[in-house]
């Protein structure tokens, strides 16, 4: 593993080394694409991970147009070509409805229409394309196994303390130091002295199931949207793996400190649901599911001086808008530009925040209500379908425009940093 000794123990004052050094915590979605987008500008980029190799943890993935014209800039189109999957359309099944109610277009037409594709993909192999790409880096360095870290900002950078999984503890300075180390953030809660995560009250229970157990009951072409008074479920094809992803959402009660766990019977299989899909659903996955809670992080302070978060760590929110990832990805394509532009790492934070902060809360707010409206008891659940239907195939074109059709690297690259 790599050490940063030109970075070692230099006081405040030894200022020749660190101001094109940033730390990263997290080897996730946001630290990995932010460490490939600052490697463009030349920085070096150091990511302390608290977990002994890449993590991959969870399952599949969508990955919107607005995700996707990041990594494209990242030259990763054709691993993402490679392992991703572009579903043809989102078909929606309202509660005991056999056929969908309408099958919202994606493939080529979503491609033409935002210019990017819309696929999804198994989190293992984003976060395997991602590492990937960040070892052709030799200005991108690892520390897997990171017990702890703590830092002090001053006015011209930060000093930085971190454990080794070794036991070894290594002192060093940076130009900055981003959180990017998921929904429980240590950068927010210790560093920041920000809040905990908040259990929204749902739960995800996950699972992937061979794809020959599901021909009957889902087109393995399509994504499949599964609509019920309490609860909603997701299916798509990992074609690459040969399983489906699934995921199944409704309320229950937890104790906050709940963790992921294996279970064998969702919560919901039961309570008499009488959907013969979820049935099939529940007979393949032959007891083998995760249970995740979901938590949100809100917080107003994104950055303190050159010490900031991104991606969850700043906003975590309900996955019932699939853009969670997609938003990490976005803060790292606007970030890292700013800090190439920015003498002051604490200035570029203040701008960044300033970009992002609106449009992220739109979007918080939008997978709330979607969690609304999925979830509706009969019979308001008849307008809703109504509504759906009236909008149809390529009704999410235009209500959902606002998140497909932003760029960041053209929002970037109209800002003017100096303003
Ligand atoms: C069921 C479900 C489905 C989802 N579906 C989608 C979807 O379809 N599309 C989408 O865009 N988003 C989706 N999301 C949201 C998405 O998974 C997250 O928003 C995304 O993973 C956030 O990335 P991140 O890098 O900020 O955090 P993470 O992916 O959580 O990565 C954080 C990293 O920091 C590390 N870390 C944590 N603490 C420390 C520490 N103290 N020191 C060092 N390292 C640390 C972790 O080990 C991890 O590697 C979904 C979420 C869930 C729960």
């Amino acid at each position: 593993m790599n050490t940063p000794k030109e970075h070692e123990e230099s006081g405040p004052e030894d200022d020749d080394t660190h101001p094109r050094t940033i730390y990263i915590a997290g080897a996730g979605i946001a630290g990995m694409t932010l460490a490939l987008a600052l490697a463009k500008h030349n920085f070096h980029i150091i990511i302390l991970e608290k977990t002994h190799a890449p993590t991959t943890e969870g399952a599949g993935l969508q990955i919107s147009p607005n995700a996707r014209h990041v990594l494209n800039d990242l030259g990763l189109n054709q691993a993402m070509n490679e392992f991703g999957f572009e579903t043809k359309a989102i078909d929606i099944y309202p509660h005991m409805h056999k056929k969908p109610l309408v099958s919202l277009e994606l493939g080529d037409a979503i491609e033409q229409r935002f210019k990017a594709p819309y696929c999804v993909i198994h989190r293992a192999d984003l976060f395997g394309l991602l590492f990937d790409a960040c070892k052709e880096h030799n200005n991108i360095q690892f520390f897997f196994g990171v017990k702890t870290f703590d830092m002090e900002a001053h006015a011209r950078g930060v000093s930085i303390t971190f454990e080794l999984a070794t036991g070894e503890v290594q002192n060093t300075r940076a130009h900055a130091f981003i959180g990017a180390d998921g929904v429980h953030s240590q950068t927010r809660r210790k560093i920041l002295n920000g809040p905990d995560a908040i259990y929204s009250g749902y739960v995800a229970w996950r699972t992937l199931i061979p794809t020959s157990m599901m021909h009957n009951q889902l087109n393995l072409e399509h994504t499949s949207l599964m609509w019920g008074p309490g609860y909603h479920a997701i299916a798509y094809p990992h074609p690459n793996r040969h399983v489906i992803n699934i995921a199944l959402f409704a309320k229950e009660k937890l104790s906050p400190d709940t963790h992921v766990q294996q279970v064998s019977t969702p919560s919901l299989a039961t309570k008499n649901i009488r959907c013969p899909r979820l049935k099939a659903i529940f007979i393949a996955a032959e007891g083998a599911w995760q249970k995740w809670p979901l938590n949100a992080a809100k917080t107003s302070e994104w950055h303190r001086g050159p010490i900031g978060l991104i991606g969850d760590a700043a906003h975590a929110m309900l996955p019932y808008q699939a853009q969670g990832a997609a938003m990490a990805i976005e803060d790292a394509a606007i970030l890292a530009p700013l800090l190439a532009a920015e003498d002051n790492a604490t200035s570029a934070l203040s701008k960044f925040q300033k970009l992002r902060q609106n449009r992220v809360e739109k979007v918080v707010a939008t997978a709330a209500k979607n969690g609304k409206i999925y979830h509706m008891e009969w019979p308001f659940s008849i307008a809703r379908d109504i509504v759906v239907s009236a909008e149809g195939p390529r009704g999410h074109f235009k209500r959902l425009a606002w998140i497909y059709d932003y760029n960041p690297l053209e929002e970037i690259s109209q800002f003017d940093a100096n303003a």
